[in-house]
């Protein structure tokens, strides 16, 4: 009786990774923001990095801001799931935050380039579920960047030299969403994530659910 009257979203399930990435400009961390706002199940991983801090952004909140030298120092000691240099400085997802979530049941969003996807996806591919964000033409990304007027000319650049290089990966990942209109693309996301959480492969607790189901009157 209990289990069939149970409601089927507190069935027991595995937490999912979900791993976003795009070039810089494309969209992504303001999809993430959204997620994060909107969905409370979902936590951030909340990278290290060697990159100055932005106007913007906050201390351990958005990253860990961390010396050349820390960062080795939690890559050597294998506290760090993945890492990466990208646009010339390191950013790496701290382990144990991620494990803990895990174990829990809890879904983790990983803002992070394709060089961390392909680490995570070899590591735990049973867990992540990717997105890759394109932006609808180059010409709109470079005026995103320079919109978001954070960076420097020369930062602008670089991120815009290393967009081609980052959407030659597009192919590597579960989903390809084209950020046209950004509430499009947000939906897009959380359809995404809607349909993992309820992949039977998730749901341990659905063998539970259905034993009770089966066995709540045996005469009907
Ligand atoms: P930004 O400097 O604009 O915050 O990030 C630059 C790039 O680094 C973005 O593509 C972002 O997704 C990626 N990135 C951020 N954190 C990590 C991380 O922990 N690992 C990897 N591999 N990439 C990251």
């Amino acid at each position: 009786m209990k289990s069939a009257t149970s409601s089927p979203t507190q069935i027991a399930r595995r937490g999912l990774m979900l791993v976003i990435s795009s070039p810089s400009g494309a969209g992504k961390s303001t999809i993430a923001r959204t997620l994060l706002d909107i969905d409370k199940h979902v936590s951030l991983s909340v990278s290290v990095t060697t990159r100055q801090r932005r106007p913007s952004e906050i201390a351990d909140v958005h990253y860990h801001f961390v010396s050349p030298r820390e960062f080795e120092r939690l890559r050597d000691s294998d506290s760090l799931l993945e890492w990466a240099e990208v646009h010339g400085n390191f950013y790496g997802t701290p382990r144990e935050p991620v494990e803990t979530a895990m174990a829990e049941g809890r879904d983790m969003l990983f803002d992070i380039d394709w060089q961390g996807a392909q680490q995570l996806q070899e590591k735990m591919s049973a867990d992540v579920v990717s997105v890759f964000i394109l932006p609808p033409t180059m010409t709109e990304l470079q005026s995103r960047l320079h919109r978001r007027a954070e960076d420097s000319e020369a930062v602008i650049a670089t991120r815009l030299a290393n967009s081609r290089s980052e959407i030659e990966h597009w192919r590597e990942y579960d989903y390809v969403i084209v950020n046209q209109d950004l509430d499009a693309a947000f939906d897009s996301v959380q359809s995404i994530v809607k349909a993992e959480r309820l992949r039977r492969d998730r749901r341990h607790g659905m063998f539970d659910f259905v034993r009770g189901l089966l066995e709540e009157n045996p005469k009907l």
